[in-house]
């Protein structure tokens, strides 16, 4: 069952409560209040709320909390959620080589499944808008975009579904198997279909399409240039997988000559309607392109640590000018399936060069907010807490024995461990509860992942 909005006369107030709103002056409260009026934010400020407000139905005592913008994920492949915890000690090309066979198999049920597991973690961990780069579809898999689409409105995620696509097999050159690509023309089709059907542009949107062929080692040319036109036509944002591992240069440069941003920019594929996952390997001009065409960019720090793909050059991007938010990628890579987390590992990892100034706590958090908000061209919408926005907020306890010591709460988000989730709010409503997601039955979507993974594993 879909989760329902707020009627939008009714009032939730939060007070006593920390606040970093991740406004454009990174406007902190040290005790201050929110009121929420409908799906949207009416107010934040210092102090307690004004005692006039009418029609509340719900007062939060905030006391020992730190109120943060809902976490925004650029990045996710969420069948994966049911091929955790193989091939462990992989690069990237040997783990695609060593997965691709198991999810050429998948189906529109096992992806529901899998959806449910990738969306429910997500909300634990203090997410609220999310994506899913979907790039794998069978014959006679059934609906497996539909699927994910229907376990997220399920568990109240406001979402992207990233219409994905494989058109290069290995008999072209690229390094899925044969059976697991489709034929572009169909590819193109159903893209346009999956807009048609699904994309809501609208203010508040909880469900956007954008177009995503999956990477320049498995898809064609062709795909990527028409896939851009039609994007552009549709009014719809493009993604894709960027500049992940030294493989994937030394594949652009051999079969292209030239690298993957140059070979980005003669498809079409810079501009400020498109962002990319990784961006690991950029020399200065790399990342001087991106900035100037407002390209933006999906850090992945603990995906980008599972495969030893090196280190996203952030301080740098961010000193250029490059849009960038947060991904959890697919939970292949990052078994763990947290936003959350990639706070914390996002600072840490790029600091690994030496420069403990190279990423701070608020601009770790800003990554995770309206950074990601900013890729999906939704930073009217959501990433910040500010009067007119929408109600996707997080409330974490940091009064625990995890975090009472720590002075700075966006320190204790930031560096502590992540803390627990008293609520989460999306669209004004209440999806996750003292930890728990308040739409479904936890046990009964771990009891579906564990089966769907078993069933998939039976299917070799
Ligand atoms: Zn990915």
């Amino acid at each position: 069952m879909a989760v329902q909005p707020p009627p939008a006369d009714r009032r939730t107030v939060i007070e006593h409560v920390a606040i970093a709103t991740v406004d454009a002056d990174d406007t902190e409260y040290a005790r201050g209040h929110l009121v929420l009026l409908g799906n949207r934010i009416e107010s934040v400020g210092d102090g307690p709320a004004p005692r006039w407000l009418d029609n509340v139905v719900r007062r939060i005592d905030g006391e020992g909390h730190l109120a943060t913008p809902g976490l925004v994920n650029t990045h996710h492949h969420f069948y994966q959620w049911i091929t955790r915890g193989l091939a462990q000690n992989d690069i990237l090309f040997d783990w695609l080589v060593a997965l691709y066979p198991a999810w050429a198999r998948i189906d529109d049920s096992l992806v529901h499944a899998a959806a449910l597991g990738s969306a429910a973690a997500l909300l634990k961990s203090g997410c609220t808008t999310a994506c899913d780069h979907h790039y794998v579809f069978p014959r006679g898999g059934g609906d497996v975009l539909g699927a994910s689409i229907e376990a997220v409105r399920e568990l109240g995620l406001r979402f992207t579904a990233l219409r994905g696509s494989m058109d290069r097999g290995r008999t072209d050159g690229g390094l899925p198997p044969d059976h697991t690509v489709e034929r572009t023309e169909d590819i193109l089709i159903s893209s346009e279909a999956a807009v048609d059907t699904w994309h809501d542009p609208s203010f508040g949107s909880m469900l956007q399409v954008a177009l995503a062929p999956c990477s320049p080692f498995s898809v064609s040319t062709e795909l990527l240039r028409q896939s851009a036109e039609l994007a552009r036509r549709k009014g719809v944002r493009l993604h894709t997988h960027g500049s992940e591992t030294t493989e994937e240069v030394a594949f652009c440069r051999q079969r292209f000559g030239m690298g993957p941003t140059d070979y980005f920019e003669s498809t079409g594929w810079l501009g400020e309607d498109v962002w990319m996952a990784h961006c690991v390997h950029m020399d200065d001009a790399d990342i001087a392109r991106f900035a100037g065409t407002g390209t933006g960019v999906a850090h992945c720090p603990s995906s980008n640590a599972r495969l030893a793909a090196g280190i996203a050059r952030v301080p740098d991007m961010l000193r250029a000018g490059v849009p960038v938010g947060l991904g959890v990628d697919g939970t292949a890579s990052n078994e763990s399936g947290e936003l959350g987390t990639e706070l914390r590992n996002a600072l840490l990892i790029n600091r690994l060069h030496g420069r403990p100034d190279a990423l701070t706590v608020r601009q770790a958090l800003r990554l995770g907010t309206m950074g990601g908000a900013r890729l999906l061209g939704r930073d009217h919408e959501i990433g910040s807490i500010e009067a007119g926005k929408l109600a996707d907020l997080a409330l974490w306890r940091i009064d625990g024995i995890m975090h009472s010591s720590i002075a700075d709460p966006v320190a204790a988000l930031v560096l502590g461990a992540l803390p627990p989730l008293t609520a989460l709010f999306v669209n004004g409503d209440t999806v996750v509860e003292h930890g728990n997601l308040t739409t479904a039955d936890e046990d009964r979507i771990a009891l579906a992942c564990a089966r769907a993974a078993k069933e998939l594993a039976s299917r070799g």
